[in-house]
């Protein structure tokens, strides 16, 4: 299933501002609230879907991200492995909100009071982890996947991830009963005010362990090997992040794990250089290939490619293989190879040698006759690039 841009989603312009973003992701969550939709799940799905976009759109990083490299770069990397794979949970929707409409459950004031018992509860989100992956010119000139020893926080298996020793030492809390935030009413000038904040005894997990897991002593997590897979787009470079969401740490107690920050760095090519998305390769022909033409094979980045040496080649002549560079990330473009003719000459010559290319001295040919179609390397890179 392929997933909608994310500023369709949420009906604003690609250059829509911080705020603009804002009051539209607020206008569809009022709208497909859950407690105004009881049991539809065209809303609901509505609902997560326009929460999905915000949580991309509202944070610059992954805005950047999301901008320069579509739905790849904030989480699909994996093909699957991000919040469209469902890890974007109702808490983490409603965690939004706090930011949304500035307090900490507003739909119980809003759709007067259905009873949101979770919506205090506080759920643990693992840390950020940041790797690095080194890749050729090859591998970002086709796209990759990379299968990646990561050591992190994982899920402790003796507990499945609850921090306790087995089931009877978990309790609900009874502080809270298990909502995980507890209500306070507080007297103003304006009458009665209701408030709900985090319960102070299980420290909103609503619940209370009475004795802690051997392994991971309560933690719920600990340290660990997975092995990721990375599918990297074409075209990547140098510095670039991809983020995959939920493959960071482990959190605590069963929360939501962080997510896996991919820093992209560029292995050098033994022949070929990178400039953007073009590819450049230097070429040395002999000066008697130059003058007679041949046929030449060159690297390229899908193979060796054959080229024609024109009879009478001039030292600094630039050939085009076109489509022969580096893809756009997201986009049918590709850059070219330029080939960059140098004549060589020889540094040491015998007898015999000597002697052939001295006859040839005086002939007219051999005498440099620049015309004005032959221009400078650097008129001839001008040109090019612009
Ligand atoms: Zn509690
Ligand atoms: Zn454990």
């Amino acid at each position: 299933m392929s997933k909608r841009d994310y500023y369709d989603v949420l009906g604003v312009a690609k250059n829509a501002s911080a705020d603009e973003i804002k009051k539209a992701y607020r206008k569809l969550a009022i709208k497909y609230h859950p407690d105004k939709n009881p049991n539809d799940k065209a809303a609901e799905d509505k609902f997560k879907e326009a929460a999905e976009a915000y949580e991309v759109l509202s944070n610059p990083e992954k805005k950047q991200r999301y901008d320069q490299f579509g739905h790849a770069g904030v989480g699909g990397a994996a093909g699957g492995g991000g919040f469209g794979g469902g890890s974007m949970n109702m808490e983490d929707i409603f965690s939004q909100f706090g930011d949304i409409f500035g307090g900490g459950s507003p739909f119980e004031s809003f759709f007067g009071g259905g009873g949101r018992q979770s919506g205090g509860r506080r759920v643990a989100k693992g840390s950020n982890l940041r790797i690095k992956v080194k890749l050729t010119l090859e591998e970002i000139a086709h796209g990759v996947e990379k299968k990646i020893k990561v050591n992190k926080q994982i899920v402790c298996k003796t507990c499945d991830g609850s921090g306790a020793k087995d089931r009877s030492s978990v309790s609900t809390c009874k502080t809270c009963g298990g909502s995980g935030s507890v209500r306070k009413v507080t007297n103003t000038i304006l009458g009665q005010m209701q408030t709900t904040a985090t319960c102070p005894t299980c420290h909103g997990t609503g619940q209370q362990i009475t004795a802690k897991c051997n392994v991971c002593h309560g933690e719920g997590t600990v340290r660990g090997e997975e092995t990721i897979s990375i599918n990297i787009p074409a075209g990547v470079s140098e510095g670039m992040q991809l983020s995959m969401s939920g493959k960071g740490n482990a959190a605590p107690n069963g929360g939501i794990p962080g997510d896996l920050i991919i820093l992209i760095e560029e292995l050098p090519h033994e022949t070929l250089k990178r400039d953007g998305n073009n590819i450049i390769y230097d070429l040395h022909v002999s000066f008697i290939d130059a003058a007679l033409g041949i046929s030449v094979e060159v690297p390229t980045i899908d193979g060796r490619a054959k080229i024609k040496i024109e009879p009478g080649t001039q030292s600094g002549k630039l050939l085009r293989l076109k489509g022969k560079g580096i893809p756009e990330v997201n986009s049918y473009h590709r850059g070219d190879e330029i080939i960059h003719v140098n004549i060589w000459t020889p540094k040491a010559l015998n007898a015999e040698e000597k002697a052939i290319l001295e006859k040839l001295r005086d002939s007219p040919n051999f005498k440099p006759q620049p015309g004005k179609n032959d221009k400078s390397f650097f008129e001839k890179m001008k040109e090019y690039f612009e």
